[in-house]
């Protein structure tokens, strides 16, 4: 099936009617735990939107993986186009939430607002993935196979799905990320990459009354390297460095043998990435509590979202087919980090941020736009469905 304007056509009619039955798998997965550590339950939403998409006609496959939530790939084959790279949507099922808080505060809608548990970030943006996946199964129209990602594990950097998520998109032409579209309804043309690191101190103990003078104090050194670690902030280049989490001893009179930190670092620009870390490791090593020793490893990270000129023209594309379905929107930057960073890091035009509209991430106050919904996944439908006027 060629791309023609009575398919457009057919697939936006098509999805104004489905606003009911998109709400009605939104329910369904938000009702479901799916925090990061919680592999039964991101396995669960993904059986959800498998049955939906196979429902649908769409093949769907499973890329195993272990101690999170597995991917789950589907396919929609394209007509002509088939000879043209994929074009992949991706989105993440997992939450930052524990286990009990889908029967805490399970999905509802007030007042035009949805609720509950990852409801904006980014169940909203899985479902409307797999609405526009079943469109262009439905009525054709794509101008090159479709490839949905749905992943398991972003919240906590994307440890075991990162190298699904640059395989696919080194093979993809260009990527749509369904995160929430800002509260403006803006989307996401940069993000900051980020690192997460563990830093550990080790010492000598000793008494601290009865042999103070034999012990060498971890906490001492690692409370040192903090503050060095802070110095190397630099707002004007993006940069900001913060540890976190912090914890160590042994008792109260024990010089400290022991302790470790959690530092997240956030940057802009791509090429600073090898001075950070180098900044990072020779504080870790460097130690002026005599007889201390410290270490520091990565523990996740996310590659910034940077701008490149074919990112621009997808960002311009998208604007202008949003527009065609009466939705003004703008590009906005943003510290947080996202699968994103992956896509455009391997060197394929991606596009943040165009799932539905939502606000309060990561907060029980977390909401979703209802009536962003529909229009969200028209604008993304003409936006592939016109992508060869794209140069890329
Ligand atoms: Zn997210």
């Amino acid at each position: 099936m060629v791309s023609n304007p009575n398919n457009t056509q057919a697939m936006l009619a098509w999805l104004k009617d489905r606003e009911g039955d998109m709400l009605a798998l939104l329910e369904r997965i938000v009702n479901i735990d799916s925090g990061s550590y919680n592999k039964a339950g991101v396995d669960k939403v993904g059986a959800e939107l498998r049955a939906f998409l196979e429902g649908e006609g769409i093949e769907t496959q499973i890329i195993p993986v272990e101690g999170h939530g597995d991917s789950v790939r589907a396919m929609v084959a394209a007509g002509s186009g088939q000879s043209n790279r994929p074009i992949m949507l991706l989105g993440h099922r997992d939450t930052v939430f524990p286990d009990g808080e889908a029967a805490r505060r399970p999905f509802q809608i007030k007042d035009g607002r949805a609720y509950g548990p990852g409801v904006a970030d980014m169940k909203a943006g899985l479902v409307m993935n797999a609405f526009v996946l079943a469109a262009f199964r439905k009525f054709g129209g794509a101008p090159g196979p479709l490839v949905g990602l749905f992943t398991g594990d972003e919240e906590i950097g994307s440890p075991t799905s990162r190298p699904i998520i640059e395989n696919e998109a080194r093979q993809a032409r260009l990527v749509f990320n369904s995160e929430p579209g800002r509260a403006s309804g803006n989307v996401v043309t940069g993000r900051k990459g980020g690192i997460f690191f563990v830093a550990e101190v080790d010492g000598v103990a000793a008494h601290s009354g009865g042999a103070f003078e034999k012990g060498r104090s971890a906490i001492e050194e690692m409370a040192r390297k903090i503050l060095a670690w802070h110095k190397l902030t630099d707002p004007n280049a993006g940069i900001t460095v913060n540890v976190g989490l912090v914890s160590g001893g042994q008792s109260v009179n024990t010089v400290a043998p022991h302790a470790r930190c959690e530092i997240d670092v956030r940057y802009v620009n791509p090429e600073d990435r090898g001075g950070i870390l180098e900044n990072i490791e020779a504080i870790a090593l460097t130690c002026s509590v005599p007889d201390t020793t410290g270490r520091v490893s990565i523990k996740g990270e996310f590659k910034p979202l940077a701008q490149s000129a074919a990112s621009q023209s997808v960002f311009e594309h998208y604007v202008a087919n949003a527009k065609d379905v009466g939705l003004s929107i703008d590009g906005e930057f943003t510290g947080g980090c996202a699968d994103s960073g992956f896509t455009a890091g391997v060197g394929t035009p991606t596009l943040c941020a165009t799932g539905p509209v939502g606000g309060n991430a990561h907060s029980p106050e977390e909401y979703l736009e209802v009536a962003s919904i529909v229009p969200r996944a028209q604008a993304l439908v003409l936006a592939i469905a016109r992508a060869d006027k794209l140069g890329v």
